[in-house]
């Protein structure tokens, strides 16, 4: 009996090592795909052993991604959006509980930021036209006339019948500030429920990283540097299992007489926001919060921006200023390092 005992605990300790090594190996192996959809590149990183699997989770998320982004575009001929627009101050409009539940977000993050962050922005982000054909400086005429219409408490939700109407004729909402949020969000939950456990994908800005690297240490994450190229970083930070988020003028924007006209508006001015930010990146659990929260904090500024964030539980930030300056908060300090000296790092605020 011994014996016995002493042959089945070799077999075990054998066993084991055997098995955390075929983990590992079997994790190493890497599906990548690209697809264009949501305006902008998105990559898909798995790692996983099982190839067929990770490929068929990747085409569920690109299939889901485009239905979200025929109910919430409003850059095609028709989507349950532009139901909605054209039928401001006429009817109310049922919507998909996808719809429902963003314009929702949309609109309590826009209460959240007093208006800084405001859903019913479209009228405005048109007539700039900025990333497109037709991006132009408007006349202060044009704008003003078009600012009356901007006001998220024009919104009515009827939850009982899940429909959306805007109060007056002319307003329009524009979700393009959170809904690569959600589909980041919905991309994950498709993932995890194909049983992925590592992955990294990038949805033109919005980052999801899920788990943790292949080897179990964290991710690192490049923060865009606003005043250079493409994949040239100020600083890396590190995560596990977060939404990373970065809005920054560098995205979408024309130079006129030597001034950077960009896509994010201040729906007070109607203008692009000047309130002394250049990038703002929001680290939290859920990406549709996060690509919110980037959009808002970049209207409101420093201070502002940092009030808001620090009454929330669980949401980091890296800000970086015009001058230079990058404000981390202090959740993220730890896994923040800078990366270029062209910045500074900003300890506190006074
Ligand atoms: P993001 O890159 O996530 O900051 O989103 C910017 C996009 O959101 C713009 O291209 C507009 O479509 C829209 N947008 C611009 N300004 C605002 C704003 N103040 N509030 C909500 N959406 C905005
Ligand atoms: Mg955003």
């Amino acid at each position: 009996m011994k014996k016995v005992t002493n042959f089945v605990f070799l077999l075990i300790m054998i066993m084991i090592p055997l098995m955390a090594c075929n983990n590992q190996s079997n994790k190493a192996n890497v599906i990548q795909e690209e697809v264009f959809a949501l305006g902008t590149i998105i990559e898909f990183k798995i790692y996983d052993d099982d190839s067929k699997k990770a490929k068929e989770a990747i085409d569920k998320s690109i299939q889901r991604i485009r239905e979200i982004e025929d109910k919430m575009t409003i850059n095609k001929d028709k989507s349950e959006l532009i139901e909605i627009n054209n039928n401001a101050g006429i009817n109310f409009i049922y919507v998909s509980p996808d719809t429902f539940f963003v314009i929702k977000k949309a609109s309590e993050y826009s209460k959240l930021s007093q208006g800084a962050f405001d859903l019913t922005i479209e009228p405005i982000v048109k007539l700039w036209g900025i990333g497109t054909d037709n991006a132009r400086i408007p006349k202060q005429e044009e704008i003003d006339v078009l600012l009356d219409l901007i006001n998220y408490e024009d919104l009515i939700l009827d939850e009982e019948s899940q429909s959306v109407m805007l109060r007056k004729k002319g307003q329009a909402i524009d979700l393009g500030a959170i809904a690569k949020g959600y589909a980041g969000d919905e991309v994950k939950r498709i993932l995890t429920e194909h049983g992925i456990q590592t992955a990294f994908v990038n949805l033109g800005g919005n980052v999801v990283a899920i788990g943790t690297k292949v080897d179990g240490s964290p991710w690192k994450i490049g923060i865009q540097n606003p005043l250079d190229e493409r994949g040239s970083h100020v600083a890396v930070i590190e995560v596990k299992d977060k939404a990373v988020v970065t809005s920054g003028n560098y995205e979408r924007y024309f130079i006129k007489d030597g001034k950077r006209y960009h896509h994010i508006i201040d729906p007070k001015t109607g203008y692009p926001a000047e309130a002394g930010i250049i990038s703002s990146t929001i680290v939290t659990d859920q990406s549709i919060d996060a690509d919110a929260l980037s959009t808002a904090v970049y209207v409101m500024g420093l201070e502002k921006g940092l009030k808001l964030i620090e009454r929330m539980e669980n949401v980091e930030a890296v800000i970086i200023t015009e001058d230079n300056q990058i404000y981390v908060t202090a959740g993220l300090r730890e896994d923040f390092k800078l990366s270029n000296p062209q910045f500074q790092l900003l300890e506190n605020l006074n």
